[in-house]
Formats: structure tokens, sequence, C-alpha cells
């Protein structure tokens, strides 16, 4: 069912609602919606509004609000994603699986060894390119928010930040604790650390270790940084401890 994130201000209760502007001419144009068929309207807050298509009107929806609900597809943690600066386009994949897997944000990290630096001009492209990209994903994995791509920070800033506020999972290959056990006891808030091509430096190592991050092993294998953070992430969102309260395959 196709889902579109507008603000909750303009989502009246019940009753006929206009879908016009990028999202109406998308609807209208692009996926051609015809009357009868169903539409989800999303306020990114988890608010859902369940509406029927009256009327195609070309560059806009005409709609008919029939319900609303609270969004079952939000985890009750918040999980951020501290994801290092990969090489090439890679960290448009982990944004989208990211966002897939149940991600509250994706925060791209400087660290000592990223081979990738983003200057001013490339940074403002880059991340309009991932937020887009997390719409997306948000649209078609049914979220209830769309998780936000935040600026580049170091990793030591990002490790201090995120030591005063949630728990920190650190993946390090030289750890030697295992992941699934690792994430027993978590907290609903999370940041979920990624080391980029080349590792962490030990250093950055032993600063993590000295803030309380949990130094989390996946196994015995030296994984891609892309496939560590869709394998951590995965590893969260099907643990039976995480699934959302009231989702269950009957
Ligand atoms: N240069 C490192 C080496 O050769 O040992 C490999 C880094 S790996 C390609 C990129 C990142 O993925 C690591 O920094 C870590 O965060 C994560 N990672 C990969 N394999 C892992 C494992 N078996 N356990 C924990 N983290 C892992």
């Amino acid at each position: 069912m196709t889902r579109f994130f507008i603000s909750q201000s303009q989502i009246p209760s019940l009753g006929e609602f206009c879908l016009d502007g990028e999202n109406g001419r998308h609807g209208a144009k692009v996926l051609r919606l015809r009357p009868g068929e169903e539409v989800v309207l999303c306020d990114g807050e988890c608010g859902e509004w369940l509406c029927t298509v009256k009327e195609n009107q070309g560059e806009r929806l005409l709609l008919l609000i029939t319900g609303s609900a609270k969004s079952k597809a939000e985890p009750d943690m918040h999980i951020t994603l501290c994801q290092c600066l990969p090489k090439g386009d890679k960290l448009e994949t982990v944004t989208q699986k990211a966002v897939e897997l149940g991600a509250y944000e994706i925060w791209p990290v400087v660290s000592r060894y990223c081979v990738t630096k983003w200057d001013a001009k490339t940074e403002a492209r880059k991340l309009a390119r991932l937020q887009k990209i997390s719409l997306e994903a948000a649209m078609q994995s049914g979220r209830g928010i769309v998780p936000k791509v935040l600026a580049p920070a170091a990793l030591e800033d990002a490790l201090r930040s995120a030591s005063a506020r949630g728990d920190l999972a650190f993946l390090y290959e030289k750890a030697t604790r295992p992941f699934y056990e690792g994430i027993r006891g978590l907290s609903s808030r999370v940041f979920v650390f990624v080391g980029p091509e080349g590792g962490f430096a030990p250093e950055e190592a032993a600063l993590a270790q000295e803030l309380g991050a949990r130094m989390l092993s996946l196994g015995p294998r030296i994984l891609r940084t892309e496939t560590a953070a869709i394998a951590a992430l995965s590893g969260i969102a099907l643990d039976p401890m995480f699934v959302p309260e009231g989702y269950c395959a009957d």
C-alpha cells in the first residue's frame, strides 16, 4: 500500500483530503492511482491515516480518509547507526538498509582510517541525497517515521555525545564478546558504531571502551563495513527482545 509522508497539520481526522504537490503528482501521474485504491498518509511521528482514492485529478488525488492508527512498524528502541564514512556510494546502500531494518537515525562519522573526506559542498549534496534515500526507504518499508541522516561528526565527538545519551555498541573485529550476548539488556537508546574499510585505530577502540561501549564481535570472519552495519541492525531487529510491541505473525 502506497504511503505518503506529509505534515500532520495538513491531515483532517476524517472526510475528504486533497493530496497535491509532489506527493499528489507522484500518486496521480507516476503511480496512476485509481479510485478505490488504498493509500496511507503518515505524519512522520508514527501517526497513520488510512485513505481510499476517490478521484485521480491528474496532478492531485482526492482521498477519503477512512481511519487512523499508530504505526506498528517502529521499534521501541531508538538505534542510531554511527557509520564511519565508507568509500564510494556504500553509504547510500547502508542508509537504505538501515531504514528498512528500523534504524532511528543514520550518523556519518569520520574516523582515523576513513579514506573518504567530504568538503562542505560535497557534504550538503551527499546529505540531501542520503535523506532522500531515507524517505524512499521509509515509504517502501512502511516506516512510521523518516529516519534522519545527521551531519557528520568526528568519531571522538560522536562517541562522547552518544555515551552521554545511551548505550554504545562498538563493532570491533578484535572484540571477544559475541554480538548476540552483548545486546542483552540494552537500553531503549542505542548507538551502533561501525568502522570504515580500514577498521578502527587501537586508540579509537580504547576510547570507546573507556566511555563504556560494549565491544562486540560479529564472529570470526571479517565483514565488509556495509555488511557489518546490516548484520548488526538485522541482529537487533530480528531479536525477539526487540520486536515491536503488538507485532506478531500469527
Ligand atoms: N581493517 C579491519 C581488519 O582487517 O581487521 C577490517 C575492518 S572491517 C572491513 C570494517 C568494520 O566492520 C570494522 O571496523 C567493524 O566495525 C566491522 N566488522 C567487520 N567484521 C567484524 C567482526 N567480525 N566483528 C565485529 N565487527 C566487525
